[in-house]
């Protein structure tokens, strides 16, 4: 590489044709299963107000504090107002109360596909910029759309093969009536331990306490260890919602585990939260997606009051699983039909007869790149793992007949123009 090259900016991915198969495969499995469970597709738009993520996702959280991408005219010396979304829960909603949404049947079931940008650390599985899947659903405050939201996650896992290598991890928060016993018991119990918290766990006491339970610093964990357990200051209601998802996950025989100490980093999560996680990765490092409810966002955020649930999960990540656990991509259709043209004459007719081949459904190419001779031209075909080449001579081109020759075996079989598409769809099984 020439020393003055521009290189990608670190945390950033080319999708390369190479991992174009396990990315579509991720897509199109994930696609199926929503859109076989009655979800439609939403796309916000990439650039939002700043305003919206510090509203919706909290002003105390990672994302806000540290992972923003601001976004402004190249030459603007104004304060920053748009942002490059961190996360789509915050957008969806958005769009939720803009486009009068509750007023659509409830619940309101959407899915996304794209990409989110995060200052982070890079990392193995972290990225500035990464590719989300994910859902909502909005106005459906039951445990059973709780359990649902597992349901159809499990379902993705499945198809992909990677349900028996991941773990849901799941939880509660309760709801808006739990909170104030919540942060009461919590500041109380951390509150005789303030000076030997970590500095963000000291922040996070009058900030954001629940946070606490999860911080990942050694000393913050012992301190952990011995507090309340999240459960025990939950009302029965809570409870027993709790306990009906369960019941329900056990029904449809999805492996769980409840940690007690699961809060994810958001602000808006209430109730009920999960996290997949590869049961090999004690790390706990790389989650392959989390999600949960929120159901006061679209009220914060200006809305009619409506409950919400939701989930979202790293492509990439889920990339580096396939790979790791040998699954197979999606196979990429390939070109099946090289013309070979050898002289002018053959030169002038090969386009026309890749458009006719196109026409008929055949992906065929011209052989490119200035090669002339016939000896080139079959080199690059075999080198392309295409099973056909069609030559066209200057005598062919003149005699209106092409050569189909099987790059496999060499045998080859002079045509006419006429026939040539009805044998090679013959010839390719299409
Ligand atoms: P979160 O909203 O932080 O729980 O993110 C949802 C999912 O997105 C995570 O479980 C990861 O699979 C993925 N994810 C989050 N941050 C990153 C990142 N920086 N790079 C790659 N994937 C990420």
């Amino acid at each position: 590489m020439k020393q003055n090259s521009i290189q990608k900016i670190r945390g950033t991915n080319d999708i390369l044709p190479a991992d174009y198969g396990y990315w579509l495969k991720i897509k199109n499995t994930f696609e199926a299963v929503m859109q076989n469970g009655g979800f439609k597709y939403i796309e916000p738009p990439i650039l939002e107000y700043k305003e919206l993520f510090i509203r919706s996702v909290g002003e105390n959280t990672d994302i806000v504090n540290k992972e923003i991408f601001g976004a402004s005219r190249l030459d603007s010396t104004d304060e920053i107002k748009y942002a490059l979304r961190p996360e789509f829960t915050a957008g969806i909603a958005r769009s939720f109360i803009e486009n009068g949404m509750s007023s659509w049947a409830l619940p309101v079931q959407l899915y996304y596909w794209g990409p989110s940008f995060r200052y982070d650390r890079p990392q193995a599985g972290r990225y500035r910029q990464f590719y989300q899947g994910g859902f909502e659903i909005f106005g459906d405050d039951t445990a059973e759309s709780d359990a649902l939201s597992i349901l159809v996650v499990y379902e993705m896992l499945e198809k992909l093969n990677l349900a028996e290598k991941v773990i849901f991890e799941i939880n509660t928060l309760g709801d808006e009536s739990d909170r104030s016993k919540i942060q009461k018991a919590y500041k109380e119990y951390f509150s005789e331990y303030k000076d030997k918290l970590c500095p963000d766990c000291q922040q996070r006491l009058d900030k954001n306490i629940l946070r606490l339970l999860d911080c990942k610093e050694k000393n913050c964990q012992k301190i952990q260890e011995r507090a309340p357990q999240l459960i025990d200051l939950l009302s029965q209601k809570s409870r027993d919602r709790f306990k009906f998802t369960l019941e329900t996950l056990d029904e449809l025989n999805i492996c769980y585990s409840i940690n007690p100490k699961l809060v994810r980093g958001l602000d808006y999560y209430t109730n009920f939260v999960f996290e997949i996680r590869d049961i090999e990765d004690d790390t706990r490092q790389s989650s392959l997606g989390g999600g949960g409810r929120y159901n006061n966002l679209v009220k914060e955020l200006g809305g009619n009051p409506t409950s919400g649930i939701g989930f979202a999960f790293g492509v990439e990540r889920y990339i580096e699983k396939m790979k790791q656990y040998k699954i197979k991509p999606d196979p990429i259709p390939a070109v099946k039909v090289y013309i070979i043209q050898i002289g002018n004459k053959a030169k002038k007719k090969s386009l026309n007869i890749i458009y006719k081949l196109h026409q008929f459904g055949i992906p065929a190419a011209p052989v490119m790149g200035g090669r002339d001779s016939l000896k080139s031209q079959l080199k690059y075909v075999d080198k392309m793992n295409a099973p056909i080449a069609v030559i066209i001579g200057q005598k062919e081109a003149i005699d209106g007949t092409a050569i189909i020759r099987n790059m496999k075996d060499g045998v080859q079989e002079i045509v006419d123009f006429e026939e040539l598409i009805l044998k090679l769809k013959d010839i390719l099984n299409l």
